[in-house]
């Protein structure tokens, strides 16, 4: 396979032959280095504004429909000199594209046919990339929220695995006095198995209140 990006969909697109969503596709068409991109990067490319066509791969690809067993055998008995070509409608199916759309080495979309994205790159403009800005913000803003509250959290437990065993004790037991009323957001993790992993799980339950439109 050697080195290649990973461009992710902001919505999976499904298959044509089984319908299972695919949630991303894999390029060396940007100098790959193993990155992942999303809609709204900045690509490692010297592609100032195009459209770039990719395949995409079906994980369910082993379930798809086969060419009938007939058709199969035909093929099996295709004379060695006759041209290849000739049988490839049935041999194989046409590969599902995608088509990444760039513009002045911004990713602004992924779509499923040329024209779409032919369409994207005629018509975008300021007003569409302060969308996409705006979508890369509140997600920036959240990651840099849960990041702090993670700060928090974990030097809240440090600090509560310090304490005596009297003093913790106590916080167990919700004698909330004034003063340790700090070890509060630990409270309920306090004696799990893995604290730290269960706060993770419900931190990622909660969704932004501010931003659900932009919240996958
Ligand atoms: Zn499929």
């Amino acid at each position: 396979m050697g080195i290649y990006d990973t461009i992710m969909f902001k919505v999976p697109i499904k298959c044509k032959l089984c319908g299972t969503p695919i949630a991303s596709t894999q390029t060396k068409k940007f100098n790959p280095i193993l990155r992942t991109y999303y809609v709204g990067d900045i690509l490692e490319t010297g592609i100032i504004t195009g459209v770039v066509e990719e395949e995409l791969f079906c994980p369910n690809y082993k379930n798809h429909p086969q060419p009938p067993q007939d058709l199969q055998n035909q093929n099996a008995e295709v004379p060695e000199n006759s041209l290849e070509t000739e049988y490839l409608p049935i041999q194989k199916i046409p590969p599902q594209n995608v088509y990444l759309v760039v513009w002045h080495k911004i990713l602004i979309s992924i779509e499923e046919t040329y024209e779409a994205a032919y369409q994207k790159i005629t018509t975008f403009g300021i007003g569409d990339l302060f969308l996409i800005y705006e979508d890369l913000y509140v997600k920036q803003q959240t990651a840099s929220s849960k990041f702090n509250r993670i700060k928090h959290w974990t030097s809240t437990y440090l600090k509560y695995l310090s304490l005596s065993e009297e003093d913790k004790s106590r916080i167990q037991n919700k004698e909330l006095a004034l003063e340790n009323i700090q070890y509060y957001d630990i409270l309920k993790y306090i004696g799990l198995e893995n604290p730290f992993e269960e706060y993770l799980k419900d931190l990622e339950k909660e969704k932004p209140s501010c931003c659900d439109e932009f919240w996958d």
